[in-house]
């Protein structure tokens, strides 16, 4: 074994499980294969074997369309992590927010899963926010502001679709591993949704 393998090795030995996992459902796809061994091998030690199996490889396949289609029908299916509301399937939009200080104009777009009402009221939020403090920046202000309100309406046509929007899709997609980590716990599959809202 090489240093830098030993070296590694040791870093995982030293990590928590929640941190291991956490390599696991995110990062495997992007690992070494060499890398990718070792830390089987530590979460194997720790009796994680099985579930980091299962997130590993949720990562390294190509996802079936019968999946994404599971995937996605169970991140729909679960309440909205803004009203707590579950009689509206979830689906995902992104909000564009322009604010303007002085001379400096920021844009800023954000990701976010909710339900179909908390959606519109989010990209609605977005606009008015913008209309109340993007436009009057010189001329950023002006423009962006304009691109905000139609990016906002047009992000909001697809919130009340009853299937997953492309969007939740590509989240789905880039997501998979940890989906599969937490998809037999409810509070911690919410508590990644949830976490859409916050990043
Ligand atoms: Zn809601």
């Amino acid at each position: 074994m090489s240093v830098s393998e030993n070296r590694l090795k040791d870093n995982y030995r030293r990590f928590s499980n929640e941190k291991l996992m956490r390599i696991a459902s995110e990062d495997a796809a992007r690992l070494r294969p060499e890398a990718l061994v070792l830390l089987r091998e530590e979460l194997a030690t720790r009796g994680l074997a099985e579930v980091a199996t299962k997130t590993i490889e949720a990562q390294l396949r190509e996802v079936s369309e019968a999946e994404l289609t599971e995937y996605c029908a169970l991140i729909q299916s679960q309440p909205c992590p803004t009203c707590h509301s579950a009689a509206q399937p979830l689906n995902a939009t992104i909000t564009s927010t322009v604010m303007s200080f002085l001379v400096m104009t920021t844009w800023k777009k954000k990701f976010v899963i909710a339900c179909p009402a908390c959606l519109d009221k989010l990209n609605h939020d977005a606009s008015t926010t913008s209309v109340l403090l993007g436009w009057w920046g010189f001329p950023w202000g002006i423009i962006r502001t304009i691109q905000a309100l139609n990016f906002n309406s047009k992000m909001s046509k697809t919130n009340r679709v009853a299937y997953p929007n492309e969007l939740l899709k590509a989240f789905v997609l880039t997501n998979v591993g940890r989906i599969e980590a937490v998809r037999h716990a409810p509070i911690d599959l919410q508590g990644l949704i949830k976490a859409t809202q916050l990043s």
